[in-house]
């Protein structure tokens, strides 16, 4: 399940707003008191610090409606255990968490939430954060209007159309002195007819897609014409490493600035990245906005339509396995700041709600064979171009996409990426079989795709191109000397797939 929260601002009548003013304050008073004895004490059960306080404070503000008794105290529970959690990993620098602000949630019986989803177009709702006084009579009701925006309505219609559900829990939060009341949409995730298969893979400055289109109808598999059984391929442009590399001189010039101003009496400097005034002029630099809005855009464009999504599995550290082989401290830097996860968490996140679907496949040799004829690549002087023994150069980030893509055919699963096979794994126990997450007939068109692509004889050089796609026609990465050296005749013809004279 999706969960989408869309935050609409209030229409607060001021006498409702000194209220909920009020309500706050004890509400926020409650969390940061049983937050910190949760963590003193080590209790983060929810039932057993309801035990301990509920009577406490109900006796306490009497008014309140005990409903937001209960959801402070639940709340606390959550931000102590999420605190034990990072004091464990080393993240928490301070001996109990500090709680700087907080939304009052209100569950269904504290607010109008039966009368709102029975509603077409709802415009208002009431809260009753007070009780009425009287036992058994629950809260005084009070009413605000909403500022619904474009995105409160596509959400609502949504729920209009049974794509999604709005969830009972009401969440009120104060902005400086604005009210907002944030709703959280359940959103089914929609299944869809895949249309297309598309892999990718994340590189320092680019994400490598490799799509293919799947046609349904036999009438167009009749037709099928070796340009649209090419898988296209192309690069996002993301210049994580660049954009890190950036920030990294930013910083160091911040460091250079304040030096003189915390010099120790032996001439050396105190650690300026611990500092406030440090922390305050990064804070400025944006740098992990700018980055989550390009990973945003990544995963927008690979789940345009709904798609079966084939991508690496990457470990727990993705960051560390790919630095193994990789010297310079620059460039491992530059590594460990590409958000891997972030990408397929977005992506993921993403072709759910869209009706895509992402299946992942082991990273094994990904760059390291000729997608074409299975042979084990050789290394280049250009890190970007391979070799193939058959004769033809590979772009390694195109060469790993389609391995990819090929690993969840029956083909790959017994034979070709995995060369050596004794000593890796036993794929006979996979012999005929494909990925089972797939549907059959999906498999069966990317091989038919795949098949053909390895018996055209132009795919060699379509994969040693540098960016076939990139619409910038940015300079030949590749290795270059494949077009302009053996004269007319392109080295790729050397292989086996010798052009005839009934190609076509
Ligand atoms: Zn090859």
């Amino acid at each position: 399940m999706l969960r989408r929260a869309v935050a609409v601002e209030l229409e607060v009548p001021r006498e409702v707003s000194k209220l909920l003013y009020d309500v706050e304050s004890v509400y926020l008073g409650i969390v940061r008191e049983v937050a910190v004895y949760a963590v003193v004490n080590n209790v983060t059960s929810t039932t057993q610090l309801q035990g301990l306080f509920y009577r406490k404070y109900r006796l306490e503000y009497p008014s309140l409606n005990s409903q937001l008794i209960i959801q402070a105290i639940r709340q606390a529970a959550q931000i102590a255990k999420s605190f034990m959690e990072r004091r464990r990993e080393g993240l928490a620098d301070k001996p109990y968490p500090e709680v700087r602000s907080v939304s009052i949630r209100f569950t269904e019986i504290a607010w109008s939430y039966n009368q709102f989803v029975g509603s077409i177009a709802p415009v208002r709702l009431a809260v009753s954060p007070i009780s009425t006084g009287r036992r058994g009579r629950g809260g005084r009701r009070f009413e605000v209007w909403l500022r619904p925006h474009k995105r409160f309505w596509l959400y609502w219609w949504r729920v209009l159309t049974g794509e999604a559900e709005l969830a009972s829990t009401l969440l009120i939060k104060r902005r400086l002195n604005k009210w907002y009341a944030i709703f959280i949409f359940e959103i089914k995730p929609k299944e869809e007819e895949p249309r297309s298969i598309v892999a990718f893979d994340i590189n320092e400055n680019t994400v490598a897609v490799g799509r293919i289109d799947i046609e349904t109808t036999v009438d167009k598999v009749a037709k099928w014409n070796k340009q649209y059984l090419t898988p296209q391929l192309y690069m996002i442009r993301t210049d994580f490493g660049k954009l890190a590399r950036r920030y990294e001189r930013v910083r160091s010039a911040i460091i250079e600035k304040l030096k003189p101003g915390f010099a120790l009496p032996n001439g050396k400097y105190m650690n300026i990245t611990n500092t406030r005034e440090y922390r305050k002029r990064v804070k400025h630099l944006r740098e992990g906005v700018r980055k989550v809005g390009r990973v945003r855009q990544v995963a927008s464009e690979l789940t345009r339509t709904p798609a079966i999504i084939i991508t690496e599995e990457l470990g727990d550290n993705p960051q560390e396995s790919m630095i193994e082989d990789v010297g310079k401290d620059e460039l491992r830097h530059r590594i460990k700041q590409t958000p891997f996860k972030a990408v397929e968490r977005a992506v993921e996140d993403k072709a759910l709600e869209r009706g895509s679907k992402l299946v992942r496949v082991s990273s094994y040799r990904n760059s390291r064979v000729c997608p074409i004829h299975f042979t084990r690549l050789e290394k280049t002087d250009d890190w970007h171009t391979l070799y193939c023994p058959k004769g033809h150069y590979v772009d390694r980030d195109y060469a790993s996409i389609l391995n990819m893509l090929w690993k969840t055919t029956p083909e790959a699963w017994t034979k070709g990426v995995w060369w050596n096979l004794r000593r890796e794994m036993n794929w006979r126990e996979y012999e005929g079989k494909s990925n089972p997450s797939i549907p059959y007939e999906t498999v069966s068109h990317l091989w038919t795709h795949l098949k053909t692509f390895t018996a055209s004889e132009e795919s060699p050089a379509m994969l040693a191109r540098g960016k076939p796609m990139n619409p910038t026609g940015e300079a030949d990465e590749g290795g270059g000397e494949e077009t302009s050296q053996k004269g007319r005749r392109p080295r790729f013809l050397n292989g086996p797939h010798k052009p005839t004279p009934t190609g076509n």
